[in-house]
C-alpha cells in the first residue's frame, strides 16, 4: 500500500510503498539517540518525493558520512534518511507517515554503539531488498 507522509511544516512530503504493517529500527547511535529516531526501511524506488520537496531538504554527515542525515531546512524535522546500513534504501521516520495507514509497528533495537556487530545480528541490510 501507500503511506504519505511529511515533516512538521509540510514543505517536505513524500509518498512510500510499504505494507501496514512495518518493522521500525529505534537505534541507539550517537545521532540517533538525540532525536529518538525510530524509522522502517524500504528499497530507494519505493519512495518518492512529492512537489517541490527537494528544495527544502539539506543534509547532515559525520563519521563515515554514509548516512544521509536529511532535514527540513525551516522546521529540522528528518521525515526520512538514507541509513549507512542501506545506502540502497530509504529510512522513513515512522512518526512522520499521515495518520491512517500505518497499523501495526513492531519495534526492534539496533544496536548503534555496536553498529558492525548489530548490522551483521540483525540483517538490516535486508529490508532495502526487494521482497
Ligand atoms: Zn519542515
Amino acid at each position: 500500500m501507500v503511506h504519505t507522509g511529511r515533516c512538521h511544516c509540510k514543505s517536505v512530503r513524500w509518498k512510500v510503498a510499504a505494507p501496514s504493517s512495518v518493522v521500525v529500527w529505534d537505534c541507539n547511535c550517537s545521532n540517533c539517540y538525540m532525536r529518538a529516531n525510530a524509522h522502517f526501511i524500504v528499497p530507494a524506488d519505493k519512495f518518492e518525493l512529492l512537489g517541490d520537496s527537494a528544495e527544502f531538504i539539506t543534509t547532515y554527515t559525520y563519521g563515515s558520512h554514509t548516512a544521509k542525515h536529511t532535514f527540513c531546512k525551516i522546521c529540522g524535522i528528518t521525515s526520512f534518511y538514507y541509513p549507512r546500513s542501506n545506502p540502497d534504501g530509504v529510512a522513513v521516520s515512522f512518526r512522520c507517515v499521515d495518520s491512517g495507514t500505518l497499523r501495526h509497528v513492531e519495534i526492534k533495537h539496533f544496536d548503534g554503539k555496536n553498529w558492525e556487530r548489530s548490522y551483521n545480528e540483525t540483517n538490516i541490510s535486508s529490508c532495502s531488498k526487494e521482497k
